[in-house]
């Protein structure tokens, strides 16, 4: 991989490193870099660009930025991707006592940053924030829908923080070289919203909030998407309770939930059309299999995920592992109606013990799935990893 550790490098031999994770801004970048200079004078620093293999050649432009100044170095990543991953690659690598991360679109108010640097060097906290509901701070002008996506997910981030903060979704912040040392092992590296992970994984840091007022957008678009808001709740999940459930597993269930879906109208519609109740059953169940195979594959599994040709032999697994998870299901119902027959005459418990026949089955088949059906490579059974 194109990362240099910090132990290659010159130990710490700057005060402060800035990290920038960049997509796609190659009209920004420069201006940024622009400005840093001025707002830095009199800090001795390091810009740190991280770059997913822009389309649009922001690593280029960044390189050549980095040739005129020695103080810009740029990791252009053509074997990884994600705004979480890139921060700490990039934090990986740099030299500061002080490390600060910030996004290449100017909406984070780069005046700002001397304070927030100081504040870390200085010894007042560990991790310090570039906030939008600290004094001084406000969000520009944003739509009415942005500010209620924003509102929703900071209500929601409340419930996995440990330490209060009053902008968990901010992107902008810096940490002790100190304290990242000594996270950094706990971090989950997926996703958008690293702050988070900083703040919680870590033993009570110590944090301050520096308010400024975030910008609009001038060069370039927002990565933000759907795609972002699913791996957000993930990670706050992850966050929460990982210790306890796989991150995967997570996933394998929320597969499973929307299949439950497709089975249902698959079902319903081929009764509907008249079939006989064992074909509609068939019917739905086949599409059930169909469509979680295609999400497992595409969400759950992405990373060993089967392309090509061999989506089909991956599906002929899925298949058998559902056959077993058919058979698990069958004989937690049996065994529960058997042992306790009193089920049999109450619709309610005839659910529940309907659906402890379901979480065995999702266990059985999470567990085949993991060790068998995506397990391409021929491993020994073993415990999932988490993803
Ligand atoms: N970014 C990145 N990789 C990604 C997504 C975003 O490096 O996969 C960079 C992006 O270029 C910007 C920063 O991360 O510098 C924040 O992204 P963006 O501004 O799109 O998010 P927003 O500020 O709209 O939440
Ligand atoms: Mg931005």
């Amino acid at each position: 991989m194109n990362v240099i550790t910090a132990s290659d490098s010159i130990k710490y031999a700057r005060e402060l490193s800035v990290v920038i994770p960049t997509y796609n801004e190659s009209e920004n970048l420069p201006i940024l870099l622009g400005k840093l200079k001025e707002v830095l004078n009199g800090i001795d620093y390091e810009i740190v660009v991280v770059d997913d293999d822009s389309p649009d050649q922001t690593w280029k432009i960044a390189q050549q930025l980095s040739n005129e100044n020695e103080r810009i170095r740029v990791i252009r990543r053509q074997d990884a991707r994600g705004l979480s991953s890139a921060v700490v690659t990039g934090m990986a690598s740099s030299n500061g006592k002080v490390i600060s991360v910030m996004d290449a679109d100017m909406q984070h108010d780069e005046t700002i940053l001397p304070d927030m640097y100081r504040a870390i060097a200085e010894g007042r906290c560990d991790i310090c924030i570039g906030s939008r509901e600290a004094p001084g701070g406000g969000y520009g002008d944003w739509s009415k829908s942005r500010r209620f996506v924003s509102y929703t997910a900071k209500a929601l981030a409340y419930l996995a923080l440990s330490t209060p903060i009053k902008d968990p979704m901010s992107g902008y912040f810096a940490l002790s070289r100190e304290y990242f040392d000594r996270t950094i092992d706990r971090v989950n590296p997926s996703g958008f919203k690293i702050l988070l992970e900083f703040v919680t994984r870590g033993d009570n840091p110590r944090v301050e909030e520096i308010g400024y007022r975030f910008r609009n957008r001038i060069y370039g678009e927002t990565k933000l998407n759907a795609t972002v808001a699913v791996e957000y709740l993930l990670a706050l999940i992850d966050l929460r309770f990982g210790w306890l459930i796989p991150n995967r597993f997570v996933k394998f269930g929320m597969v499973g939930v929307s299949g439950s879906i497709v089975n249902f109208l698959g079902f319903a519609i081929a009764s509907g059309l008249g079939v006989s109740v064992p074909l509609a059953v068939f019917i739905g169940v086949q599409s059930a299999i169909m469509w979680t195979y295609f999400g497992n594959n595409l969400f759950t599994f992405s990373p060993i995920r089967y392309r090509g040709m061999s989506y089909l032999r991956g599906l002929v697994l899925y298949e058998f592992a559902s056959i077993y998870g058919l058979v698990i299901q069958l004989s937690v119902v049996t065994t529960i109606i058997t042992y306790w027959p009193t089920v049999n005459d109450y619709l309610g418990l005839k659910y529940m013990a309907y659906m402890v026949g379901v979480a065995f089955a999702a266990l059985g088949n999470y567990f085949i799935h993991t060790n068998y059906t995506w397990n391409r490579l021929g491993y020994k059974l073993a415990m999932p990893v988490r993803s």
